[in-house]
């Protein structure tokens, strides 16, 4: 289902209402384009991220995760260039005072915020990075930034990794952590915001390999989109023009999601070439390079890198799933996620709260949640419970009746196509897993 503009609203009241995202530190009335990931949120994220880092590090041979540290000295973004070119056009309006990015005003000259023509200031470069100090003593503390990308951690550790993994080129390092940056205009729910976090992997490569990697990575990005339920015609990949590539690019193209309010990137897949690599070792002075043995050649790597956002993604893989349909009269509010991205992948429903149905539903939950995530919820009419298991995603929900304690079944019940089916409780898990596909 395509969603029209005016669709988010239902995707942000869903995601409040059920505990996906709430509004940052709303009682004391929220702070602007801040968000906090709820029960339900959190645990969606995960699996995002989990989804990410299954298919991109265990899945593959040739890649590598690390964690790196959030805070870094100001050397790191010197040598990166984000001190110097991590910038974003900013032009202020005169008559109301709103601040915009040059970029994406529409170049018609008229004010968004107050439609005055002719109001906005030349525009000045500002530098989209977080600074804070380090060190107990006010004032006199060192110069620190939050990193505005995971990709430096990268390239900083580029020697330690080739020493201790015993990798060679083609080879990738993977990071999945938060990033910060001070965007001038922070929206459109978690698409947006100050604050988040992105997956990103540096790929290793002969320079000469360079253009088949970046193809090999324009693809196999798009691919996992569509492979975690994301419709293709709802997905495009855009090549970026000359003027919007990044100081470091040679070559840059998107893979794009059509939001309610247009096409908006999920990820970028860049050619990095070997700029970083050479920029931190003339700036370190170590030598950070690759001594290829068969060839006896020294080189540095060029790098693709495709660097995708966990929080924009998961925005757009709800906004994907989310489905209202008509059953029996009534609209069902249904979100279609992979089972693998939803938050629960199991709900356990014993018919009724009565005593001698707990201990079975009870024991078929722990069961269940030794290997999934799952809920439990025995209130209200099954009915009633069946969709709120929809409205969160739920693949599967499994029913504990009377004639359980009699006949050792349960009734498995599908989200998408409502389909029921009665299950012998010893087959339960290897239907489950056959069910959600793991
Ligand atoms: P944009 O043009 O939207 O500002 P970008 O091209 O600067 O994004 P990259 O530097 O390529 O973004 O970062 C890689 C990914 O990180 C993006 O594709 C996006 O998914 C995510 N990302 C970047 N900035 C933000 C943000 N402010 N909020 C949420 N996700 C972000």
């Amino acid at each position: 289902m395509v969603m029209a503009a005016t669709d988010l609203d239902q995707i942000v009241n869903l995601c409040k209402r059920r505990g996906f995202v709430f509004p940052s530190a709303e009682i004391y009335g929220g702070f602007r384009s801040s968000y906090d990931f709820g029960p339900l949120g959190s645990l969606m994220l995960r699996n995002v991220k989990d989804a990410w880092i299954r298919t991109m590090v265990q899945q593959r041979d040739d890649t590598v995760l690390i964690d790196a540290a959030i805070l870094s000295p100001p050397q790191v973004w010197e040598a990166s260039g984000h001190l110097a070119n991590f910038t974003d056009p900013l032009v202020d309006c005169t008559k109301c005072k709103q601040r915009f990015r040059e970029d994406h005003l529409d170049g018609s000259g008229v004010c968004p915020g107050c439609g005055a023509t002719g109001s906005f200031t030349e525009a000045r470069s500002f530098n989209l990075m977080f600074k804070t100090t380090a060190g107990p003593i006010d004032g006199a503390g060192a110069t620190v930034y939050l990193r505005p990308e995971t990709a430096q951690g990268m390239f900083v550790n580029f020697a330690n990794v080739l020493q201790t993994s015993r990798k060679k080129p083609p080879f990738g390092i993977a990071q999945v952590g938060k990033s910060f940056r001070n965007e001038i205009t922070p929206g459109n729910f978690i698409f947006r915001t100050r604050e988040f976090e992105q997956m990103e992997l540096e790929f290793f490569v002969p320079p000469a390999d360079g253009p088949k990697w970046y193809q090999y990575w324009c693809e196999a990005r798009l691919q996992w989109y569509i492979d975690l339920g994301i419709p293709a015609e709802m997905l495009r990949m855009r090549d970026h023009d000359a003027d919007e590539l990044s100081h470091y690019s040679t070559g840059t193209a998107d893979v794009e999601y059509l939001f309610p309010w247009g096409w908006g990137e999920l990820e970028g897949v860049a050619q990095r070439t070997d700029y970083d690599l050479k920029q931190h070792s003339a700036h370190s002075g170590e030598r950070l390079d690759f001594f290829d043995q068969t060839t006896n050649e020294r080189y540095v790597p060029y790098v693709v890198e495709p660097a995708a956002g966990a929080t924009r993604t998961m925005a757009a893989f709800l906004m994907a799933a989310y489905d209202e349909e008509e059953v029996n009269g009534e609209t069902r509010t249904v979100l279609r996620l992979h089972p693998r991205l939803a938050p629960y992948k199991v709900a356990v429903l014993p018919l009724s709260k009565k005593d001698n149905l707990t201990p079975l539903a009870r024991q078929i939950y722990a069961t269940l949640t030794d290997r999934y995530s799952c809920d439990y919820d025995e209130t209200q009419a099954i009915g009633r419970r069946y969709r709120r298991q929809d409205e969160i995603g739920t693949p599967l929900c499994v029913t504990v009746d009377f004639d359980s304690l009699e006949d050792n079944a349960v009734t498995i019940r599908d989200r998408d196509s409502m389909t029921q089916e009665r299950v012998a409780i010893h087959d339960l898990l290897g239907v489950v897993g056959a069910r959600l596909g793991f």
